[in-house]
């Protein structure tokens, strides 16, 4: 299994050694050639209209919604969040649209920027430590869009901030940070749902 990091902007470092520490090759990303030779993608947090612009400069957009439709499993997180969404409130920016979710941007605000929480996600036995920078939140869900985690947002609402929708896996937080690589290993377990599919 060789998984990719999208590796235009951010923390995709990070993100290759978690990958690596769970035994599996990580690939970095940045033509669409790479692209083809991956079974996962992982598109990192950091800047997420830098991302978008270069993803766009790069030929990156289409070919990556290509494998997504096919059933490519992809994890994005914080930046990569955003990117994959099909709405940000307020903004105008390259987005894929693969998930079918409005985010906030900087959604914590300034007296927050940055914290840490411990999350109670559906389907893990021990809750998962979350670091949040500059972070957004999920502001609206579409139908097929199951929420894993939330948390009270500084509006005294509860906000999604991790969720899947088919093999679209999406996190606000930065798991690449800790030492808690169950994301990741979702992601893998992805992966094989989706070679056991074609194999059918
Ligand atoms: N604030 C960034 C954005 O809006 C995301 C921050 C992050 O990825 N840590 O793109």
């Amino acid at each position: 299994m060789r998984v990719g990091v999208l590796a235009l902007q951010g923390d995709f470092r990070e993100h290759v050694a978690m990958v690596a520490s769970l035994g599996v090759e990580g690939i970095e990303v940045r033509t669409p050639d790479d692209l083809a030779s991956i079974d996962a993608l992982i598109i990192p947090g950091g800047e997420s209209t830098t991302i978008g612009r270069l993803a766009t400069m790069f030929g990156l957009i289409e070919p990556i919604r290509e494998r997504a439709h096919d059933g490519m499993p992809i994890l994005g997180t914080c930046a990569g969040m955003i990117f994959l969404a099909s709405d940000a409130v307020g903004h105008h920016q390259p987005q894929l649209g693969l998930l079918d979710a409005t985010v906030e941007r900087n959604a914590f605000g300034r007296q927050v920027d940055s914290f840490e929480a411990d999350l109670a996600v559906a389907g893990l036995k021990e809750p998962m430590h979350a670091v949040f920078i500059r972070a957004p939140w999920i502001e609206k869900v579409g139908g097929d869009v199951e929420v894993l985690a939330a948390v009270t947002g500084t509006d005294g609402r509860e906000h999604p901030v991790l969720v899947r929708q088919g093999r679209i896996l999406a996190a606000a937080f930065h798991p690449e940070l800790t030492d808690d690589n169950r994301l990741h290993a979702m992601l893998m377990g992805l992966v094989e749902e989706n070679l056991v599919e074609e194999n059918r």
